[in-house]
Formats: structure tokens, C-alpha cells, sequence
């Protein structure tokens, strides 16, 4: 028996049990005669004495442990005579009488503690190391009590959780896909699932009624902060079901997960808003509410006052910032800077300060006078003390997602996106389609298996930009934590839709036609949605990024610096799969 105890376990009511303990050498000091070392597992740290007097020996053999060593160490649990309130172990130590080194350590390249000195990248490096500090591993054990939380919600809901394939044929599904090829099947590729799509859909058809899945999904797309190339979803389905029934239920597997790992209580229904709404108020299909300062359109109110900037604009948007009229010049010039970085992409900011004296200040007094600026106010529901921020262009949804990211660093600065706080919103009555002026063609905009609302299927060929999906998202504190639809289940809807997605019918066969076949064997009405695992833990957990809630995850350019993947394979390798690298063009990349 390597140990009889954990390094998190001992308190006052053990004294004067003989214990043995393994772990990692946290760090060891010597004063006067006798030696403390902090032995570290995962459960805690407990302090173990080496006394000089007692085994002079032993104490010596204690000297000479590094951090990070591994040992094993016997002894009497007794109470310290200074308690460190600080750990759950602190009232008590461990007096050494033996100690095995069970391994050594090389000096770690950054310290293994809360506050490690090791910058990002030598963290990744050594990412196992790293996975022994407390944060991340706090993280890591919130994630296994979110999924474990998961699984017992929608397993008391009958949900049944059914593994689909990873290797699976490359259906456009929105991103890249990541493709694998086939050696069996030379010049032939499969590629990994983005999402278990048609799986869950083909499951349903089955007759399984509901299904889940803590799903792994592959998408190559360019990466950001909420973004893996590998991530997992918590993926559902269900049959006979309507979007009231799917927001209904998953709102309580929301509600569950945040109260038992978390004790967040939300006492409310989640609030709903239509995604027109979202765009108009905020600029964003997944809002941050957690405060105010939605948007307030001003053209009207701006023309024919000879200022050409908003005269020649198409559109006038501002936002109301609390309390903020005695920003300073300097202070003013950076949310200028701000604006007008090429991520935000403004010409410039226009500025109205609501003096306490009840007098208005702004940058464009030129052309404005006391009165106007009044009625600006009235209409931003302005106060003494407030001030006005104001954007304008040609065109209004480039306009306001600029407004939405000054909006949201303007939440910033205020300190009103508290990490504590946790405002959810499902963002409804999505489009189905979305054009693209770069292709010039619609895209769905959630997938092509998403349903149309019925009252808008006669527009679907006449005005496809007005036709409205049943689609769903769960949007939380700016991010979208999850989101799917009411489903296609109905052969020839589905080929309208495809045929409006620009496929030809053989296209559509050859992508989807397993599909097809299955809906002309008796579809259920089904609908689903599937969250982001990873942002639903880096949300509970307060983190910035996903990346600090996964075990081993890539940087920003989709490596895995610890064992320096994607890397190159063998000529045999390739030559087994009938591949050749262009590397003439490779090298002009
Ligand atoms: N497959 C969708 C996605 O990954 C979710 C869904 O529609 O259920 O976004």
C-alpha cells in the first residue's frame, strides 16, 4: 500500500494516527534543526516534520529533496503549534519517521504554484506540469462536475447517450472540415464530424426519441479566444418535440448544471428576444445584458444641420454611457483609438456630455445647438452627469457591430461585466438564411437542416432574406453558450431548401442522400441543440479563455506546442496513401 491517506485529508481528529503519504514536494525549508516539507497530490498539501534531534539521518535525507520530487513519507499526525488557516490540513503536520524517494525531479522551468511564474507558452510546453496547479486544475475538475451534472439531468430526462462516428463523410456544413484520408479507399477522404448533425437527426428517425452526446466536434476555422479546432459539445435531440418544448427543457438543464456546481440560482424564466431585436439593440445575435446602454438611432434627429459627416451618413447610432460626462479629454481621445482600430473599423466618435449644470458639450457644437443636443438627450433618456457616444455609416450593420464592440468596451471600463453575474438570453426568430456580398448567394445561416417558420414558407423562392427559422440560441454574458433548431422532416421541403442553397439535385443526393432515403421511411418531427462544453465551464469558471478548461489544448495557430502537432509524416506514410506534397506551391505560402 503506497499510501493510507490523501495529502487532503488529515485533520485534528486524526492526531496520533500513524499515516503514510505520497505525493510531490511542494517545496521543503530547513529552520534550526528541523526540516518542513509540503507534500503535494491532488487533493491537497499537508506539512510533514523532519526533526534534526530525533533521526539525524532521516532529517539529512530530507535536506536533500528538490521540488517536484516524488515521495513517500510514514509518520504520527500531530497538531502544529502554529495552524495556517489558509489550508484544510493547516491545523495539523506529519511527523516524519521514514521517507522514500520514489522518483526525482529535474527543477520544473516555472514554479508548480497558484501564481506560477512560467509565461504562456512554456506553461503549454509543459503542460503536465501545469495541470498540477490549482487553477487548472479546479478548472479541469469543474468540467468533469459540469458534464457529470449533464449526464445525470438528461439521463433523469431519458435522454439515451449514443456514440456516433468520428470518421464521417465531408458534408459543407458551414466551416472547413478536418479530413483524414483512407488508406483502404486510396484517393478517397473521410472527415471528422464539425457537429454529429446528421447522426442525431438519422437517430431520430430511428425512433430514439432523445438523444445526447458529450460530443468531440472538429472545425478548422481561424482561431480566437472561445475557439478550438477540437471541441466538445453537449449535443441533443429529440422527436415529437416543438422550439417551446426544446428551450423549456434545456433552460432547466441550464439552470440545473449552474445550481448544483455552482449554487447560481436563477429564480426567473430566461429572457427571450428575437434576433432583430438583439441586432437593433445591441448589434450582436449573442448580447451581453448584463447592463444597459442599448442602442438609440439618431438620423433623423442629425440631418440638415450642415454637418457632412452625418448628413452623408446612411446611419446614426449612439449609446448612453452613465455618469461619464466628466471623461477627460484623454479619456475621450482613447475611446476615439478605439474605434478606430482596424478590429473595429470607425471613421470616428462623435461625443455629447451631459453637464451636471444641465448644459450639453459635445465635439460637434458646430452644428448643433444647446436645443438639438436636448432632444438627443431626451431621446437617450440622458441625465446630468451622462454621456452620449455616437457612431455613424453607410452601412447599418457594419455601424452597429462597431457600436456593439464601444458598447462593450464601454461595459469594460465601467466595470459592469462582472464575472459573478450571469445573464442568459434566448435570442430567437433567427433568419434562415444569410447573404453573403462577398459569393453573392443566401447561406443558411444556422444549417441547411433547419426548418422554416411555417407562416414564412411562402416566402421561401419570392423573399428569402424575410423568411424566419426556428432557431434557437442560448446567449450568455456576450457569448453564445449554445444554440440549434427545430428540424426539416420533410423530403421535399428539405429539397426546396437545398435546391435554394444552390445544389443541384445530384449535389444534394451525393452530400445528403443517405439522408433523404431515411426521411422517406417515416421522420419524426424532431429538433434539437447542442452547447459548447467548453464555454459553458469557462463561463462557471470565470475564465477568459476556453483554453484554460481544456486538459491539452492548441494555441492560437492550432499547434499543440507540447508534443508539436500537426508535424510532418513519412514519405512511406504518404506513399501508402497515394499522397504527394505540392511543394512548390507549399513554399510560396
Ligand atoms: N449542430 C448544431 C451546431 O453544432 C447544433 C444543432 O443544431 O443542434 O451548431
Amino acid at each position: 500500500m503506497y499510501r493510507s491517506n490523501t495529502c487532503g485529508e488529515l485533520r485534528m481528529a486524526n492526531v496520533g494516527q500513524e499515516v503514510t503519504l505520497a505525493g510531490w514536494v511542494q517545496k521543503a525549508r530547513k529552520m534550526g534543526g528541523m526540516t518542513f516539507v509540503d507534500i503535494r497530490d491532488r487533493y491537497g498539501i499537508t506539512q510533514i516534520v523532519f526533526n534534526e534531534e530525533v533521526d539525524a539521518a532521516l532529517c539529512e535525507k530530507a535536506n536533500k529533496l528538490g521540488r517536484e520530487f516524488v515521495i513517500q513519507v510514514k509518520g504520527t499526525v500531530a497538531e502544529r503549534s502554529s495552524k495556517n488557516a489558509n489550508i484544510p490540513t493547516g491545523d495539523i503536520e506529519v511527523i516524519a519517521s521514514t521517507l522514500v524517494i520514489l522518483h526525482t525531479s529535474d527543477v520544473p522551468p516555472f514554479t508548480i504554484e497558484d501564481n506560477s511564474d512560467g509565461g504562456d507558452d512554456i506553461r503549454m510546453q509543459y503542460r503536465y506540469l501545469d495541470l498540477r496547479r490549482n487553477p487548472v486544475r479546479k478548472n479541469l475538475e469543474l468540467r468533469h462536475k459540469i458534464a457529470f451534472e449533464t449526464r445525470r439531468f438528461l439521463d433523469e430526462h431519458q435522454f439515451l447517450e449514443v456514440e456516433t462516428p468520428i470518421l464521417i463523410k465531408s458534408t459543407p456544413e458551414g466551416a472547413r472540415d478536418f479530413v483524414v484520408p483512407s488508406r483502404m479507399n486510396p484517393g478517397e477522404f473521410y472527415a471528422l464530424p464539425q457537429s454529429p448533425q446528421l447522426f442525431k437527426q438519422l437517430l431520430m428517425v430511428a425512433g430514439y426519441d432523445r438523444y445526447f452526446q458529450i460530443a468531440k466536434c472538429f472545425r478548422d476555422e481561424d482561431l480566437r479566444a472561445d475557439r478550438q479546432p477540437e471541441f466538445t459539445q453537449i449535443d441533443c435531440e429529440m422527436s415529437f418535440v416543438e422550439q417551446e418544448d426544446v428551450i423549456n427543457l434545456f433552460e432547466e438543464m441550464i439552470k440545473h448544471i449552474f445550481r448544483t456546481t455552482k449554487g447560481v440560482e436563477f429564480k426567473e424564466a430566461f429572457p427571450r428576444m428575437t434576433w432583430h431585436e438583439c441586432m437593433r439593440l445591441y448589434g450582436s445575435d449573442k448580447p451581453d445584458i448584463r447592463f444597459g446602454m442599448q442602442f438609440v438611432e439618431l438620423k433623423d434627429l442629425t440631418e440638415g444641420h450642415n454637418f457632412v459627416v452625418f448628413d452623408s451618413a446612411k446611419f446614426v447610432v449612439g449609446i448612453c454611457a452613465e455618469g461619464c460626462a466628466s471623461y477627460t479629454r484623454k479619456q475621450l481621445d482613447a475611446l476615439t483609438d478605439f474605434v478606430k482600430k482596424p478590429q473595429v473599423g470607425a471613421k470616428g466618435l462623435v461625443y455629447v456630455k451631459y453637464e451636471q449644470d444641465g448644459s450639453l458639450k459635445s465635439s460637434v457644437d458646430k452644428f448643433y445647438s444647446q436645443e438639438d443636443l436636448k432632444v438627443w438627450a431626451e431621446r437617450f433618456n440622458a441625465k446630468p452627469g451622462d454621456l452620449m457616444l455616437i457612431l455613424c455609416g453607410d452601412n447599418a450593420d457594419k455601424t452597429r457591430k462597431q457600436m456593439c464592440e464601444l458598447r462593450l468596451e464601454m461595459g469594460e471600463r465601467l466595470g459592469l461585466r462582472d464575472k459573478n453575474k450571469f445573464a442568459p438570453l434566448w435570442v430567437i426568430d433567427f433568419p434562415l438564411f444569410e447573404w453573403s456580398e462577398e459569393d453573392q448567394r443566401f447561406y443558411a445561416m444556422h444549417h441547411p437542416f433547419t426548418s422554416p417558420k411555417a407562416e414564412d414558407i411562402p416566402y421561401l423562392e419570392s423573399d428569402p432574406g424575410r423568411v424566419r427559422a426556428n432557431a434557437y440560441d442560448l446567449a450568455m454574458n456576450g457569448v453564445e453558450l449554445g444554440g440549434g433548431s427545430i428540424r426539416i422532416h420533410d423530403s421535399e421541403l428539405q429539397n426546396r431548401m437545398f435546391s435554394l442553397l444552390g445544389f443541384t439535385p445530384e449535389q444534394a443526393k451525393d452530400q445528403f442522400g443517405f439522408l433523404m432515403d431515411a426521411f422517406r421511411f417515416g421522420a419524426p418531427p424532431h429538433g434539437g441543440l447542442a452547447f459548447g462544453l467548453d464555454r459553458v465551464v469557462s463561463m462557471l469558471a470565470g475564465l477568459d479563455s476556453i483554453r484554460d478548461c481544456i486538459a491539452f489544448p492548441k494555441n492560437n495557430s492550432g499547434r499543440d506546442v507540447m508534443n508539436d502537432a500537426p508535424s510532418k509524416i513519412a514519405d512511406a506514410q504518404l506513399e501508402e496513401l497515394f499522397l504527394k506534397i505540392d511543394l512548390a506551391n507549399l513554399n510560396k505560402k
